[in-house]
C-alpha cells in the first residue's frame, strides 16, 4: 500500500501536482499540466525523473485532474491517498492558517473571488475537481495571504476612507506559502537568524518581498493584489494609480483592457518589448532588455531599503525563486550597492549558488535557499490529518 499525500496548485490553465509519502519529504512523483485548454500537455515523473505514461482529456481542469490520477494509479498500483492539500491564493482577513475543506469554508472563499479574479476561481475548480475525484479523502487548504495576516495596521492598510478597510480592501500580501518555508528553513538551519530581521526576495515570475522577524511577517512588497510591489514577468509592480485614471478616463479602456494591460502586458515583457523571461533577457543584450534589468535591479533595492526600514535594520536577506535562486547576476547587481546596508557578497560564492553568498566579514548575512510551497501544503495537510512531522 502506497499511502501517500497529494498536493494540487491549480493555476488559470495549469495545474501543478506533488504526491508525497504520508511521511516523508521528497516526492514520490511531480507533473505539471500546463496550456489547459485546446493544447493542454501533462507531464508527470516519479522520483527517478521517469515520465509516467497517462493520457486524458485536457481541455479542462477536471479531466486535467483525472489524467493524473490515472497517471498515478496505474503507477502506483496500490496507492491510498490520505490528504490532499491545495494551493489557494486568498484566505481573506482573518484566515491566518490552513484549513479543512467544508461547504461553509467553500461558500466563504467563493465570496473572496472578486478580490482574486484571476487566480481564485480556478484554486476552487481545483478542489471540487478533487472532491469529486476523491470522495472522504480530507481536503486542506494552504492560503497565500495567510503567512502576512498579522502585520502591524499600518503596513495591512492604505490610506483610504475606514469603510474601505472594513470591506477588505488591505494589503494581504502573497507568496505566503514560500515566506513561510523559507521562515521555517532559518528556524531550522540558522536559528539566530530567525530571530532577526530578515528580508526574504522571492523573485520568479511573480515577485515580491517580505520583512520578516521571529517568523513573523511584518511587511510585504504585494499589497491587495499580486500586481503591487516588484516589476514581474508580466505584471508592472508599484504604479502610480493616477496612471489608471488616465487610462480609463482619457483613453477608454475597461476594466479588462486594464487588468490585461497590467497583469500580462507590463514588467520585464513590456519594458523589453521581448521577453518575461529574464534568462533570454540577461542573454538578449538590447538597450530595451538592459533597461528592463536596470528597472527590475533597482526596485528590488528600493524595496530591500524600505523592508529594512520596516524591521528597523536588516541581519539577513534571502534570495529565492527562479531569479534569485539562480541569477547570480541578478543577486550581484541588487546587492552592488546595497554596502551602506551592511551587505556585501562573495562573488565566487554567489557564482558557485552557494547557500551564504555574503563575504566573511559582511555585516548582513545573504542567502540562497531554494523555496518549496509543495512541501508546506504537504507538511498542512499531513498535520490537517492528525500524522507526524515526516522523519526525514
Ligand atoms: P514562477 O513564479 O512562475 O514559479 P519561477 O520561480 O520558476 O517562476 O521563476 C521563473 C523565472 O526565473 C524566469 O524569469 C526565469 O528566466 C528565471 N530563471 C530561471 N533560471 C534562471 C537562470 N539560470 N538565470 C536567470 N534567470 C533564471
Amino acid at each position: 500500500m502506497t499511502r501517500a499525500v497529494l498536493t494540487l496548485n491549480a493555476g488559470s490553465s495549469s495545474l501543478k501536482v506533488s504526491l508525497f509519502p504520508e511521511n516523508g519529504e521528497t516526492p514520490l512523483a511531480t507533473g505539471l499540466a500546463d496550456r489547459i485548454g485546446p493544447e493542454g500537455v501533462l507531464k508527470l515523473k516519479d522520483a527517478s525523473g521517469t515520465p509516467i505514461e497517462t493520457t486524458g482529456d485536457l481541455t479542462n481542469h477536471a479531466g486535467a485532474m483525472a489524467a493524473v490520477i490515472d497517471g498515478f494509479r496505474a503507477h502506483f498500483s496500490d496507492l491510498d491517498l490520505v490528504a490532499i492539500g491545495h494551493r489557494v491564493v486568498h484566505g481573506g482577513a482573518d484566515r491566518d492558517a490552513p484549513a479543512t475543506v467544508t461547504d461553509d469554508l467553500l461558500a466563504d472563499l467563493e465570496r473572496l473571488s472578486p478580490f482574486a479574479p484571476l487566480h481564485q476561481p480556478h484554486n476552487l475548480a481545483g478542489i471540487r475537481a478533487a472532491m469529486a475525484a476523491f470522495p472522504g479523502v480530507p481536503q486542506v487548504t494552504c492560503f497565500d495571504t495567510a503567512f502576512h495576516r498579522n502585520q502591524p495596521f499600518v503596513n495591512d492598510t492604505f490610506a483610504l476612507p475606514r469603510e474601505m478597510y472594513a470591506e477588505g480592501v488591505r494589503r494581504y500580501g502573497f507568496h505566503g506559502l514560500s515566506y513561510d518555508y523559507i521562515a521555517g528553513e532559518l528556524a531550522r538551519t540558522a536559528p539566530q537568524l530567525a530571530e532577526g530581521r530578515v528580508v526574504v526576495a522571492h523573485l520568479g515570475n511573480g515577485a515580491s518581498m517580505c520583512g520578516i522577524t521571529n517568523g513573523r511577517s511584518i511587511s510585504s512588497t504585494m499589497g491587495f493584489s499580486a500586481l503591487d510591489g516588484l516589476p514581474m514577468g508580466t505584471r508592472c509592480g508599484q504604479v502610480d494609480p493616477g496612471v489608471l485614471l488616465y487610462l480609463m478616463d482619457q483613453k477608454g479602456m475597461t476594466a479588462t483592457e486594464i487588468s490585461d494591460l497590467l497583469y500580462k502586458k507590463s514588467g520585464l515583457l513590456g519594458l523589453s518589448g521581448l521577453s518575461n523571461d529574464m534568462r533570454t533577457l540577461e542573454a538578449a543584450g538590447t538597450p530595451e532588455a538592459m533597461q528592463a534589468i536596470d528597472y527590475f535591479v533597482f526596485r528590488c533595492q528600493r524595496e530591500l531599503g524600505a523592508m529594512a526600514a520596516a524591521l528597523s535594520g536588516i541581519d539577513a536577506v534571502v534570495f529565492c525563486g527562479g531569479i534569485g535562486e539562480n541569477s547570480r547576476l541578478i543577486r550581484a547587481r541588487i546587492c552592488e550597492r546595497l554596502d551602506w546596508m551592511g551587505i556585501e557578497i562573495d562573488h565566487a560564492r554567489n557564482a558557485a549558488n552557494e547557500r551564504v553568498i555574503s563575504s566573511d566579514i559582511a555585516r548582513t548575512t545573504v542567502m540562497v535557499i531554494p523555496t518549496n510551497e509543495e512541501l508546506v501544503i504537504a507538511r498542512a495537510a499531513r498535520a490537517a490529518v492528525g500524522l507526524q512531522e515526516a522523519a526525514e
